[in-house]
């Protein structure tokens, strides 16, 4: 019977803990820091947009292609999880493709992306459609969801499956070893601490770092969602506007600022990020400008960047215990949860099947 601690209760440590209950026999406890319902810059899961705009190559797009499954059966048979169908529109400038240095990763804007076969309705945009400014663009039948929902949805979830969640500030991972609910000595910790890996003991991983994202949240609505491939405020400045369920509001979008830690919103970067909001859409503030833009909230999220890419792989604690890391998912958390969480459910398979001859 497999005793499971999870550490991390953002959408990477819910989402694995979940998959992870489904099989009766594993016994499964979430330790955490933050948990859903807290804002904190330690925590990026509730700051997100959060929609699916596909980040990797062709051949690392797993995650993502087994993600848009299951977050596609939420939206048309779980209207509960807080996630709907929007329309998706993306825009290219022929100056930020050519540009060495990027904000975005490069797949996204792709004329010929791998994703156009993933989402339904997926079409190259007429130059008649095109915003002034931009010279292609695409659309599709995509997604956004709305982690102040979504993210309790989860936690709902897992208790169903008679998961517990703990509140834990963890100095090492191998305390994570003594934290089950029950009782025993865990026979796998599942490492979904995102940029927590960073200084975590036993982990101290250095390629992580934040990829500062800097938003402004609206009451304003407009469809469709849109995201731009650069803007002209510098390569750590971006553009995206998503309309969030469930009255969720409006995340306008932002900043992938690498490397920088700072937590409070920067008034000049809030203005900026709502004035390139209306001139993209004017009709968000019914052509009255940023006057016309009603705020909820200002927010700085830190996404939990891995130079090299995600981290899904086990490791061996000790005699008694594995480890299963799940973290680095920079800003594609929610779009590849169920991919890697799936992943790691196969790492704990294949530990627990050689049990005796690697625990
Ligand atoms: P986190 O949510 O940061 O959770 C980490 C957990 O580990 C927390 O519970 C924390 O308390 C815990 N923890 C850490 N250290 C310790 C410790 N020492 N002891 C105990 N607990 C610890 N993704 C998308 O897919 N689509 C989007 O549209 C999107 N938009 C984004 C927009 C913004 C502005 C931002 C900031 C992010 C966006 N993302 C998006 C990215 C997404 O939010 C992240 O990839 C995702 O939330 C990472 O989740 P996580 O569970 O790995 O980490």
């Amino acid at each position: 019977m497999p005793t499971i601690v999870v550490a991390g209760a953002g959408v990477s440590g819910l989402t694995t803990a979940l998959l992870l209950s489904k099989n009766k026999a594993n016994k499964v406890t979430v330790v955490a820091k933050h948990m859903p319902g807290d804002y904190d810059i330690e925590y990026a899961s509730p700051w997100a947009g959060a929609n699916m705009l596909p980040m990797s190559t062709a051949q690392e797009s797993r995650w993502e292609r087994r993600t848009w499954l299951e977050l596609k059966r939420l939206v048309e048979n779980v209207p509960e999880a807080g996630i709907h169908i929007q329309k998706t529109r993306i825009l290219r400038r022929n100056k930020d493709l050519d540009k060495a240095s990027k904000t975005f990763p490069d797949p996204l804007f792709h004329k010929n992306p791998w994703y156009k076969d993933m989402f339904e309705n997926y079409r190259e945009l007429d130059t008649k459609e095109l915003v002034a400014g931009y010279d292609s663009g695409c659309e599709f039948k995509g997604i956004c969801i709305n982690t102040a929902i979504y993210l309790p949805w989860l936690v709902g979830q897992c208790l169903q499956n008679g998961v517990v969640l703990k509140r834990a500030v963890l100095s090492s991972i191998s305390e994570a070893k003594a934290m089950s609910h029950t009782g025993a000595t865990a026979d796998i910790i599942v490492n979904a601490t995102g940029l927590g890996s960073l200084k975590l003991g036993g982990v101290e991983d250095a390629n992580m770092m934040p990829a500062r994202g800097q938003t402004v949240l609206v009451r304003n609505e407009c469809t469709p969602m849109t995201v731009t491939s650069g803007t002209e405020d510098g390569d750590a400045e971006v553009l995206y506007i998503m309309q969030r369920a469930a009255g969720g509001g409006t995340i306008l979008g932002g900043t992938y600022d690498l490397g920088n830690w700072e937590s409070v919103p920067d008034p000049n970067i809030a203005v900026r990020i709502m004035q390139r909001a209306v001139a993209l859409r004017p009709d968000l503030a019914g052509g009255k400008g940023i006057e016309g833009l009603s705020v909820i909230r200002h927010g700085v999220g830190l996404r939990p960047y891995r130079k090299g890419g995600v981290r899904i792989e086990e490791e061996k604690l000790d005699d008694e215990t594995w480890i299963v890391h799940n973290y680095g998912h920079s800003g594609w958390g929610y779009q590849g949860s169920y991919g890697c969480a799936e992943g790691v459910v196969e790492l704990v398979n294949k530990i627990d099947r050689a049990k005796g001859v690697k625990l």
